[in-house]
């Protein structure tokens, strides 16, 4: 049964909530997070109520032990679940949270399954993908609509139609969309390529893919066209005709400087208002993107630009830092300038290469990890930024290796390590978390999620935030050694940042020097557009009070 309401209002408001399904064809990597992304800014935007989802088909329960080879970043939500990194995407886009119901694997959906069948759930009948995956699936597509706390849920279905793994999850939108009617709509997202040398751009693959889509039931009502090259109207019009969708209806997404620019290149194509036409909204009235507009202004008018060196291991990976060039970006850009990230393999520098690798940065970034590799050059990097006073910043495994570069070149502790490097140190200034010791899984076990953190009065984090009491998200087994902490503090490396149940340090410092910082936890998962992160805020001012000093230096040398 649909619900109408009549409000004060020109027009009938359907309180139903609304479900968006976004799926793609012709390649992966179109973009399907950022057209989510994109039109639930618009929606927002707009006063609507709205969250993303994703659904992942593959096998794993989550992206946790995926190596970033596999899959970029590991994101990590609130609620302390490892989610695929496209969840970054639509906090950083809609400034909502998102939780452990907004992605789900197809791992997730088995393990459901499977559980309710030991259990008995199934009455003996013979468990099968149809019904029994398929209405899994759609139980977790409603969940969240289900709580009354939004108007829209967008579902991006990972992977490209055609794909085996997909069958089920668009077996579960079709049956959805028949269920749903007038609440749901299918926005399909393609790739239209150029071909060079004929100078001409092709709809074949876009006609063949919408094909396949309709072969397993669905008939898509929003075609958007990823592309380099502007689409004509007489074209848009042939794409229409062919797969059954109006002409306007038909947009085009041609790739542009900034990911940041797609919701108003899609707003201007009336993305927004044809959703809310089709599912039976109010579509007057433009949405409100002022302080959007805002932050894309200071993004084209920004003219320095500053240099941070990333040290990390997986650099040559483009997502594998996802969030912290992100927050790095939003960081910058409302301190007006433009930031040029390095990536410096740690396994390629040491004591006889840094200041070389080095040069030339105006801040530097010791990168989240796991395991031995690259850790050395880590302290390399460390012991050259303390030493020579560079604005430096490490994260998670980057505050621990702060902690052990200090500890072995301040204290004199020439053993000092993190047990997750050599278990038998006899300096373990990074240890094991007590209730981490006699866990044997690896997937979902780690500190995750969101923690409160206090911090020292006068402290720069306390400075950089406003306030002393914080909270960020964590994603780690091992921790500052508090047994050190008095040594760490007489040596002036201060614990700034505590968490006030289990005393667990969360923030280490250097006051002696222009920036020294680290934290064990991400705040980079935590930085939007509409709300950037603090910390990252006060790093990028130190980075370009530095700059600043270096060219005044250059020019009064010359
Ligand atoms: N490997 C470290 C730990 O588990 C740090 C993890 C990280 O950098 N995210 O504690």
């Amino acid at each position: 049964m649909r619900k109408f309401v009549h409000t004060t209002d020109v027009n009938f408001i359907n309180v139903e909530t609304k479900y968006i399904f976004v799926t793609g064809g012709v390649a992966s990597s179109l973009g399907k997070g950022i057209i989510s992304s994109s039109l639930a800014c618009l929606l927002k935007a707009r006063g609507m109520r709205v969250t993303i989802q994703k659904f992942d088909p593959y096998l794993n329960i989550d992206p946790g032990t995926l190596n970033p080879y596999e899959h970029g970043e590991c994101y990590v939500t609130e609620d302390g679940h490892e989610a695929d990194l496209d969840l970054g995407h639509y906090e950083r886009f809609t400034n909502v949270h998102t939780s452990k119901a907004n992605n789900v694997t197809t791992g997730r959906i088995y393990q459901s399954v499977i559980d309710k069948e030991r259990r008995g759930d199934y009455l003996g009948k013979t468990v099968q993908i149809v019904p029994h995956i398929t209405d899994e699936i759609k139980r977790n597509v409603k969940y969240l609509g289900n709580t009354g706390n939004y108007d829209y849920i967008i579902t991006e279905i990972g992977g490209t139609v055609g794909d085996i793994e997909s069958l089920p999850f668009l077996e579960a939108v079709r049956q959805l969309r028949w269920e749903l009617g007038h609440c749901s709509i299918c926005i399909h997202l393609t790739y239209v390529p150029y071909i060079a040398a004929a100078k001409e751009l092709k709809t074949k693959p876009t006609q063949h893919s919408v094909k396949a889509l309709q072969e397993v039931g669905i008939q898509p009502d929003i075609l958007i066209l990823r592309t380099e090259h502007d689409i004509s109207t007489e074209m848009r019009r042939k794409i229409a005709l062919f797969c059954n969708v109006e002409p306007d209806c038909v947009i085009q997404s041609k790739d542009v400087n900034s990911i940041y620019k797609v919701p108003l290149m899609m707003h201007a194509q009336h993305l927004d208002q044809i959703v809310l036409r089709k599912t039976n909204m109010n579509a007057e009235g433009e949405p409100h993107m002022e302080p959007w507009l805002k932050f894309i202004e200071k993004m084209d008018n920004a003219a320095e630009t500053v240099t941070i060196g990333l040290v990390g291991k997986y650099v040559e990976l483009q997502d594998a830092y996802k969030s912290i060039d992100e927050a790095l970006f939003h960081a910058a850009t409302y301190a007006d300038h433009k930031v040029n990230i390095v990536y410096i393999h740690s396994e390629k520098i040491d004591q006889s290469n840094v200041a070389e690798k080095l040069a030339g940065m105006d801040g530097v970034i010791i990168a989240p990890g796991f395991g031995q590799r690259g850790i050395e050059g880590k302290f390399a990097a460390l012991k050259w930024c303390r030493e020579n006073d560079i604005p430096t910043f490490g994260i998670c495994l980057g505050m621990q290796c702060m902690v052990i570069e200090f500890a072995r070149n301040v204290l004199g502790l020439k053993e000092a390590n993190s047990t997750e490097m050599n278990p038998h140190t006899k300096e373990n200034v990074i240890d094991l978390m007590e209730e981490q010791k006699n866990i044997s899984n690896l997937g979902g076990t780690m500190r995750l999620g969101a923690y409160d953190c206090h911090l020292r009065a006068g402290s720069k984090a306390a400075e950089a935030y406003g306030s002393q009491d914080i909270r960020e998200r964590h994603r780690h087994r091992y921790e500052f050694n508090n047994d050190y902490r008095s040594r760490f503090e007489q040596a002036g490396m201060l614990c700034v940042g505590e968490n006030p149940k289990a005393h667990l340090v969360e923030i280490v410092e250097m006051p002696s020097k222009r920036w020294f910082i680290g934290t064990q936890y991400h705040p980079e998962y935590s930085s939007t557009v509409l709300s950037p992160s603090p910390i990252f805020g006060s790093f990028i001012k130190a980075v370009i009070d530095f700059h600043e000093e270096k060219v005044k230096q250059e020019k009064l040398s010359k």
